[in-house]
């Protein structure tokens, strides 16, 4: 997806500050983990101990020092991968808040926050893994992207999901966590929030409509820049949809598939969201997944 030029103003992004070690990883981690593990071919399990590897070391480094002079330019300008974060967001952005001023909807900006590898300490959610990869916290609208996450990917990869071959599996990825954000700033989280401590049973079945539902979103947002997408993106996007549900991350675990443990719904049901949201460009067909609740 070629995103082209963008100004540092049509975005927030800070620099995240460093926070004390916390344990679990993030949905985005998992999504990327198993973008890398099965699109390119490495055992989704070894990924994930991989991934927990790194994120004991990082521990064990501990809170580095956050620069607090840092401008919104030096940010997006400190590597390649930081750029592209942010010449996503500002085309998450533009648009975004077009189909909310149509609908009559406040809209609000989410902050890219950067931070460096280490514990990160949010501002509405407690401390982070480092290892959580790009995660959303619904109560600071930030969306939290470890800056050397999808270097670490790359190596992991054998820099096949370095460049442009892993570009729309990271912009997807990009693309869920804004999805997140638009289930927050349009009052879907909280619903669903309320709906769950209603009906505890039915919690999981709720996360999983949630997660298909930005899978969907994302896929509106690359619906809707279709003159931007490139030769191969599209496969690549049902490729990584397809590769990432919860079945093939229990299958790849050498664990029994169990529906009940789904978090983020079976490769299926990913890639069938994300074609949806692709082909229709339209905010409202993604609602189909929350209906029921
Ligand atoms: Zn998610």
């Amino acid at each position: 997806m070629r995103l082209g030029p963008f100004d540092t103003s049509e975005i927030k992004v800070r620099q995240g500050g460093s926070g004390r070690a916390a344990g679990g990883l993030g949905c985005g981690t998992i999504v990327i983990a198993l973008i890398a593990a099965v699109v390119f071919g490495v055992d989704p399990s070894q990924t994930l101990q991989m991934l927990e590897g790194i994120q004991q070391q990082q521990s064990q480094i501990g809170p580095t020092s956050t620069q607090t002079n840092v401008t919104a330019d030096d940010l997006c300008n400190a590597s390649a991968y930081a750029n592209e974060a942010c010449a996503a967001l500002a085309s998450l952005n533009r648009t975004w808040a077009p189909v909310f001023a149509r609908n009559n909807l406040r809209f609000e900006q989410p902050e890219l926050v950067l931070y460096p590898s280490g514990p990160v300490a949010t501002r509405g959610c407690g401390n982070a893994s480092s290892a959580a990869g790009p995660f959303y916290c619904p109560a600071d609208m930030g969306i939290y992207l470890d800056t050397t996450f999808f270097d670490q990917l790359a190596r992991m990869s054998g820099a096949r999901i370095s460049g442009s071959q892993g570009n729309f599996a990271r912009l997807y990825v990009i693309g869920h966590e804004y999805g997140h954000h638009i289930q927050n700033i349009t009052g879907i989280n909280q619903q669903l929030r309320a709906a769950q401590r209603a009906n505890p049973q039915a919690a999981n079945r709720m996360q999983v409509a949630m997660e298909l539902q930005a899978d969907c979103l994302a896929g509106v947002w690359a619906g809707k820049n279709r003159d931007l997408l490139e030769a191969g993106d599209l496969e690549a996007g049902m490729m990584a949809a397809s590769s990432i549900g919860d079945d093939t991350l229990s299958q790849g675990s050498g664990r029994a598939i169990n529906p009940e443990n789904f978090t983020h719904g079976s490769s299926q049901q990913r890639m069938e969201a994300l074609r949806r949201g692709l082909e229709s460009a339209n905010m409202a067909e993604c609602n189909v997944y929350i209906q029921a609740i």
